[in-house]
Protein backbone atom coordinates (compact mmCIF):
# COMPACT_ATOMS: atom_id res chain seq x y z
CA UNK A 1 0.00 0.00 0.00
CA UNK A 2 1.44 3.35 -0.68
CA UNK A 3 1.77 5.97 1.89
CA UNK A 4 0.58 9.36 1.44
CA UNK A 5 2.31 10.78 3.96
CA UNK A 6 5.83 10.07 5.13
CA UNK A 7 7.88 11.31 8.12
CA UNK A 8 11.07 10.91 7.81
CA UNK A 9 13.52 10.97 10.58
CA UNK A 10 11.85 14.52 11.98
CA UNK A 11 13.17 16.71 15.03
CA UNK A 12 11.49 19.69 15.60
CA UNK A 13 10.80 21.82 18.79
CA UNK A 14 9.68 25.06 20.31
CA UNK A 15 13.64 26.54 20.95
CA UNK A 16 16.75 25.05 21.39
CA UNK A 17 15.60 21.50 23.16
CA UNK A 18 13.87 19.84 20.69
CA UNK A 19 10.59 18.12 21.22
CA UNK A 20 10.48 15.44 18.61
CA UNK A 21 13.43 13.32 18.41
CA UNK A 22 14.05 11.82 15.14
CA UNK A 23 10.33 10.73 14.46
CA UNK A 24 9.49 8.44 11.89
CA UNK A 25 6.00 7.35 10.48
CA UNK A 26 4.61 6.03 7.06
CA UNK A 27 0.69 6.40 6.84
CA UNK A 28 -0.80 4.40 4.10
CA UNK A 29 -3.18 6.24 1.83
CA UNK A 30 -7.20 5.59 3.13
CA UNK A 31 -6.20 4.65 6.58
CA UNK A 32 -6.72 5.98 10.41
CA UNK A 33 -3.65 5.90 11.53
CA UNK A 34 -3.97 6.88 15.80
CA UNK A 35 -1.08 8.17 17.74
CA UNK A 36 -1.19 7.71 21.18
CA UNK A 37 0.97 8.23 24.32
CA UNK A 38 0.95 10.13 27.35
CA UNK A 39 0.30 13.56 28.17
CA UNK A 40 3.44 15.99 26.70
CA UNK A 41 4.68 12.63 24.84
CA UNK A 42 5.06 15.43 21.36
CA UNK A 43 1.60 13.89 19.58
CA UNK A 44 0.33 18.13 19.17
CA UNK A 45 3.64 18.99 18.51
CA UNK A 46 3.99 16.51 15.68
CA UNK A 47 0.52 17.37 14.09
CA UNK A 48 2.18 21.57 14.42
CA UNK A 49 4.84 19.93 12.83
CA UNK A 50 2.53 18.37 9.78
CA UNK A 51 0.84 21.37 9.03
CA UNK A 52 3.64 23.65 8.50
CA UNK A 53 3.27 25.42 12.04
CA UNK A 54 7.31 24.19 13.02
CA UNK A 55 9.56 23.77 11.32
CA UNK A 56 11.55 20.61 11.32
CA UNK A 57 15.85 21.24 12.16
CA UNK A 58 15.86 17.96 10.33
CA UNK A 59 14.18 15.46 8.78
CA UNK A 60 11.88 15.55 5.86
CA UNK A 61 8.00 15.82 5.36
CA UNK A 62 6.48 14.01 2.52
CA UNK A 63 2.59 14.31 1.16
CA UNK A 64 1.42 12.72 -1.83
CA UNK A 65 4.61 12.61 -2.95
CA UNK A 66 5.96 17.13 -2.20
CA UNK A 67 8.22 17.24 0.19
CA UNK A 68 6.69 20.13 2.87
CA UNK A 69 9.83 22.35 3.14
CA UNK A 70 8.81 23.33 -0.44
CA UNK A 71 5.17 24.21 0.17
CA UNK A 72 3.59 27.11 1.89
CA UNK A 73 2.08 26.96 5.11
CA UNK A 74 -0.99 28.53 3.53
CA UNK A 75 -1.10 26.30 0.04
CA UNK A 76 -1.02 23.18 1.65
CA UNK A 77 -5.04 22.60 2.74
CA UNK A 78 -5.08 23.14 -1.37
CA UNK A 79 -3.21 19.99 -1.74
CA UNK A 80 -4.97 18.13 0.53
CA UNK A 81 -3.62 18.44 4.01
CA UNK A 82 -6.27 19.52 6.71
CA UNK A 83 -5.71 20.34 10.58
CA UNK A 84 -8.35 20.28 13.07
CA UNK A 85 -6.36 21.37 16.25
CA UNK A 86 -7.31 20.75 19.80
CA UNK A 87 -9.63 23.52 20.68
CA UNK A 88 -11.26 22.85 17.52
CA UNK A 89 -10.80 26.35 16.39
CA UNK A 90 -14.35 27.27 15.66
CA UNK A 91 -15.60 30.89 15.23
CA UNK A 92 -17.99 31.96 18.03
CA UNK A 93 -19.41 35.09 16.69
CA UNK A 94 -20.03 33.25 13.32
CA UNK A 95 -22.83 30.71 12.76
CA UNK A 96 -22.71 27.25 11.88
CA UNK A 97 -22.97 27.91 8.11
CA UNK A 98 -20.84 30.63 7.79
CA UNK A 99 -18.01 28.55 10.13
CA UNK A 100 -18.65 26.03 7.42
CA UNK A 101 -18.11 28.07 4.06
CA UNK A 102 -14.86 29.37 5.55
CA UNK A 103 -13.62 25.85 5.46
CA UNK A 104 -14.17 26.14 1.50
CA UNK A 105 -14.20 29.92 0.78
CA UNK A 106 -10.68 29.66 -1.25
CA UNK A 107 -11.85 26.97 -3.58
CA UNK A 108 -11.95 27.89 -7.09
CA UNK A 109 -14.59 25.71 -8.09
CA UNK A 110 -17.33 27.20 -6.85
CA UNK A 111 -20.07 24.67 -7.51
CA UNK A 112 -17.67 21.43 -5.95
CA UNK A 113 -17.59 23.78 -2.80
CA UNK A 114 -21.44 24.12 -2.69
CA UNK A 115 -21.34 20.11 -3.23
CA UNK A 116 -19.05 19.30 -0.33
CA UNK A 117 -20.92 21.87 2.00
CA UNK A 118 -24.21 20.10 1.32
CA UNK A 119 -22.67 16.57 1.56
CA UNK A 120 -21.17 18.11 5.28
CA UNK A 121 -24.59 18.83 6.07
CA UNK A 122 -25.70 15.57 5.12
CA UNK A 123 -22.96 13.62 7.15
CA UNK A 124 -23.66 15.63 10.46
CA UNK A 125 -27.59 16.04 10.67
CA UNK A 126 -27.09 18.34 13.67
CA UNK A 127 -25.19 21.05 11.89
CA UNK A 128 -28.08 20.83 9.71
CA UNK A 129 -30.30 21.69 12.64
CA UNK A 130 -28.38 24.34 14.37
CA UNK A 131 -27.60 26.02 10.64
CA UNK A 132 -28.24 29.11 11.74
CA UNK A 133 -27.10 28.89 15.19
CA UNK A 134 -23.72 30.81 16.64
CA UNK A 135 -20.91 29.56 17.05
CA UNK A 136 -21.01 29.67 20.94
CA UNK A 137 -24.06 28.29 21.18
CA UNK A 138 -22.82 24.79 20.40
CA UNK A 139 -23.19 22.07 22.79
CA UNK A 140 -19.27 20.72 22.54
CA UNK A 141 -20.43 17.67 20.29
CA UNK A 142 -21.64 20.08 18.00
CA UNK A 143 -18.77 22.27 18.34
CA UNK A 144 -16.18 19.33 17.37
CA UNK A 145 -18.67 18.42 14.71
CA UNK A 146 -18.32 21.93 13.12
CA UNK A 147 -14.37 21.64 13.40
CA UNK A 148 -14.75 18.96 11.52
CA UNK A 149 -16.89 19.74 9.04
CA UNK A 150 -15.34 22.87 8.18
CA UNK A 151 -11.88 20.37 7.33
CA UNK A 152 -13.94 18.28 5.02
CA UNK A 153 -15.81 21.25 3.30
CA UNK A 154 -11.94 21.31 1.71
CA UNK A 155 -12.10 17.39 0.33
CA UNK A 156 -8.71 16.31 2.22
CA UNK A 157 -7.17 14.19 1.28
CA UNK A 158 -5.67 13.78 4.92
CA UNK A 159 -7.08 14.80 8.08
CA UNK A 160 -5.06 15.42 11.03
CA UNK A 161 -6.79 15.48 13.96
CA UNK A 162 -5.92 16.24 17.37
CA UNK A 163 -8.01 15.16 20.36
CA UNK A 164 -11.25 14.80 19.04
CA UNK A 165 -12.55 13.25 22.26
CA UNK A 166 -11.68 16.21 24.28
CA UNK A 167 -14.48 17.02 26.55
CA UNK A 168 -17.40 15.07 24.48
CA UNK A 169 -19.61 12.37 26.20
CA UNK A 170 -18.82 9.30 25.55
CA UNK A 171 -21.59 8.78 23.13
CA UNK A 172 -20.67 11.71 21.25
CA UNK A 173 -17.19 10.24 20.98
CA UNK A 174 -18.28 6.82 19.25
CA UNK A 175 -20.46 8.88 16.69
CA UNK A 176 -17.60 10.87 15.66
CA UNK A 177 -15.22 7.69 15.26
CA UNK A 178 -18.03 5.99 13.60
CA UNK A 179 -17.98 9.26 11.62
CA UNK A 180 -14.01 8.91 10.33
CA UNK A 181 -14.39 5.16 9.87
CA UNK A 182 -17.38 6.02 7.61
CA UNK A 183 -15.29 8.67 5.57
CA UNK A 184 -12.58 6.37 5.35
CA UNK A 185 -14.63 3.71 3.73
CA UNK A 186 -16.83 5.92 1.72
CA UNK A 187 -14.02 8.52 -0.01
CA UNK A 188 -10.49 6.98 0.97
CA UNK A 189 -9.77 9.91 3.72
CA UNK A 190 -6.23 8.80 5.66
CA UNK A 191 -6.62 10.45 8.99
CA UNK A 192 -3.64 10.83 11.68
CA UNK A 193 -5.78 10.83 14.76
CA UNK A 194 -4.05 12.07 18.15
CA UNK A 195 -6.17 10.70 21.06
CA UNK A 196 -5.86 10.52 24.73
CA UNK A 197 -8.46 8.10 24.74
CA UNK A 198 -6.91 5.28 23.62
CA UNK A 199 -9.93 2.05 23.18
CA UNK A 200 -11.80 4.80 21.32
CA UNK A 201 -8.83 5.38 19.02
CA UNK A 202 -8.03 2.20 18.91
CA UNK A 203 -11.55 1.12 17.71
CA UNK A 204 -11.43 2.60 14.48
CA UNK A 205 -7.69 2.51 14.17
CA UNK A 206 -6.07 0.69 11.32
CA UNK A 207 -2.42 1.45 12.34
CA UNK A 208 -1.30 2.65 15.61
CA UNK A 209 1.85 4.48 16.82
CA UNK A 210 2.53 5.28 20.67
CA UNK A 211 5.22 7.85 21.44
CA UNK A 212 6.93 8.84 24.49
CA UNK A 213 9.03 11.78 24.74
CA UNK A 214 8.99 12.66 21.69
CA UNK A 215 9.75 9.45 20.03
CA UNK A 216 8.44 6.87 18.72
CA UNK A 217 8.20 3.48 20.66
CA UNK A 218 6.14 1.70 18.98
CA UNK A 219 4.74 1.32 15.29
CA UNK A 220 2.17 -1.32 14.26
CA UNK A 221 -1.14 -2.38 12.97
CA UNK A 222 -4.29 -1.11 15.64
CA UNK A 223 -5.17 -4.89 15.59
CA UNK A 224 -1.48 -5.75 17.19
CA UNK A 225 -2.06 -2.73 20.01
CA UNK A 226 -5.51 -4.30 20.79
CA UNK A 227 -4.72 -7.56 21.11
CA UNK A 228 -1.68 -7.29 22.92
CA UNK A 229 -1.78 -7.44 26.49
CA UNK A 230 1.99 -7.29 27.53
CA UNK A 231 2.63 -3.89 24.51
CA UNK A 232 -0.95 -1.86 26.17
CA UNK A 233 0.05 -2.23 29.63
CA UNK A 234 3.86 -1.07 28.81
CA UNK A 235 2.74 1.78 27.13
CA UNK A 236 -0.92 2.52 26.64
CA UNK A 237 -1.48 2.08 30.80
CA UNK A 238 -4.54 -0.23 30.44
P1 LIG B 1 -0.97 16.73 25.33
O1 LIG B 1 -1.84 15.58 25.14
O2 LIG B 1 -0.83 17.16 26.76
O3 LIG B 1 -1.22 17.87 24.39
P2 LIG B 1 1.20 16.00 23.64
O4 LIG B 1 1.66 14.60 23.50
O5 LIG B 1 0.35 16.53 22.57
O6 LIG B 1 0.50 16.16 25.02
P3 LIG B 1 2.83 18.28 23.20
O7 LIG B 1 1.72 19.23 23.46
O8 LIG B 1 3.28 18.10 21.82
O9 LIG B 1 2.51 16.87 23.81
O10 LIG B 1 4.04 18.72 24.11
C1 LIG B 1 5.33 18.10 24.07
C2 LIG B 1 6.33 18.92 24.84
O11 LIG B 1 6.48 20.19 24.22
C3 LIG B 1 5.94 19.19 26.28
O12 LIG B 1 7.09 19.02 27.08
C4 LIG B 1 5.49 20.62 26.28
O13 LIG B 1 5.81 21.24 27.49
C5 LIG B 1 6.31 21.24 25.15
N1 LIG B 1 5.58 22.33 24.49
C6 LIG B 1 4.34 22.25 23.97
N2 LIG B 1 3.96 23.42 23.42
C7 LIG B 1 5.00 24.28 23.62
C8 LIG B 1 5.23 25.64 23.28
N3 LIG B 1 4.31 26.38 22.63
N4 LIG B 1 6.42 26.19 23.66
C9 LIG B 1 7.33 25.45 24.30
N5 LIG B 1 7.18 24.16 24.64
C10 LIG B 1 6.03 23.58 24.31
Amino acid sequence: MSAILEINGVTAGYGAAPVLQDVSISVPTGTICAVLGANGAGKTTLLRTLSGLLKPTAGQVVFDGQDLREVKVEHLIRLGLAHVPEGRGVVTELTVDENLRLGGLWRKDRADARRALDEVYQLFEPLQRRRSSAGHQLSGGERQMLALGRALVARPKVLLLDEPSLGLAPRVTAQIMALLRQLRDDTGLTVLLVEQNVRSALSVADEGVVMSLGRVVVSTSAEQLRGDDELRHAYLGF
